[in-house]
């Protein structure tokens, strides 16, 4: 960043923040903030498990249906596992739906319902690492922690004209955000420059021309604000393959089976079907006359791709195999299940 002693980039940046805070359903905007409203340290909390690898469109919706049911982190305690995971179903990387309610249990249970107010006591509870424990105890409880999203990445790497690849240059660019943070207002400053990544200084065609930090941005002034930050090649990811088998009896009932609580789609329900290889797989799970459906599934996981061949019978009178239960087509909602199961279920459903 430029020298530059009129120039004060945490008070430009929040007042910045003041005129173009995002509204978002979690959020305590600055004129709330200002007249003394606390943010809620749950509400926090839930939107930051919810948005790990999403984005603020895709969570809105799921925030608003979470804390209308369950308003707060006692009422979510005692919710049953399978409706959050219904609810949760969606929005991907279902460990953290099982771990969101094991964390709302441990407060609920062994902090009387309130979260702890220390970075370390928020990094021991379940499901909460050190970004989560930094952006709980920046924006709810107000404290000079750095929160280092993407977005926050993208403006340090601009704002010092860093040229190292992420992830290597993880910890210096938490550096420079850590040295900008100011003591006063800092839950709102590290929302200003979420919130600034995320509108101006954005992936592609950043707007500098009205960016509130311009004077001092050094990729500004060399020109290679566009392709910052850099990043290291990628693996490319492998192709998996597995087989579903969609049952369902004469009276409307589908044979699902809940995944194990370990692993992929953890606890979430689903077709029963074949391990996820890069070799075909075995046998589907019982006798039945199956006929493959025409065309194939794919979906897209962190670390792979998968293929899946979809297969489908009508269940024998009596057949309820171990390990698999009977839904009545009254208490069968699609939306409950995982995305790549419900591809299976939309294939399914048109042939
Ligand atoms: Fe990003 Fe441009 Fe602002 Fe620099 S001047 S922080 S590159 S938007």
């Amino acid at each position: 960043m430029r020298d530059s002693p009129q120039f004060n980039l945490s008070a430009e940046l929040l007042d910045w923040y003041d005129r173009h805070a995002r509204e978002m359903p979690w959020r305590v905007g600055p004129a709330d903030r200002a007249a003394g409203v606390v943010p809620d340290p749950y509400r926090v909390w839930l939107s930051e498990v919810m948005l790990q690898q999403t984005t603020v469109a895709a969570v809105r919706d799921y925030f608003t249906r979470f804390t209308t049911r369950w308003p707060t982190v006692q009422a979510l305690a005692a919710a049953p596992d399978d409706q959050v995971m219904g609810e949760w179903a969606g929005l991907g990387y279902y460990a953290r739906a099982r771990n969101l309610l094991k964390c709302a249990r441990v407060v609920a249970d062994k902090h009387n319902g309130r979260f702890p107010d220390t970075y370390d006591a928020l990094l021991d509870l379940p499901g909460i690492g050190p970004y989560t424990a930094a952006a709980i105890s920046a924006i709810a409880l107000d404290r000079p922690e750095t929160v280092l999203d993407g977005n926050v990445e993208r403006v340090m790497a601009r704002l010092y004209d860093i040229h190292d690849p992420l992830p290597g240059s993880k910890p210096v660019l938490k550096e420079r955000a850590a040295a900008l943070t100011p003591e006063l207002r800092p839950g709102d400053y590290a929302q200003a420059v979420m919130d600034l990544g995320a509108t101006i200084c954005t992936p592609k065609s950043p707007a500098c021309g009205i960016c509130p930090v311009q004077t001092p941005c050094l990729a500004r002034a060399a020109g290679t604000q566009p392709e910052l930050p850099k990043k290291s090649p990628k693996k490319p990811k492998p192709t998996r393959f597995g087989h579903v088998y969609i049952a369902q009896h004469p009276n409307g009932a589908f044979l699902l089976e809940r995944r194990p609580d370990k692993g992929l789609l953890g606890g979430m329900l689903g077709w029963p079907g074949s391990d996820w290889s890069e070799t075909p797989p075995e046998a589907p799970p019982f006798s039945a006359e199956w006929r493959a459906l025409n065309g194939e599934v794919r979906h897209t996981f962190t670390h792979f791709h998968l293929v899946l061949r979809i297969w489908t019978a009508p269940l024998p009178e009596g057949t309820e195999p171990d390990g698999l239960t009977l839904l009545p087509k009254h208490d069968f909602k699609p939306g409950d299940l995982p995305t790549v199961m419900r591809k299976a279920y939309d294939m399914w459903r048109g042939q």
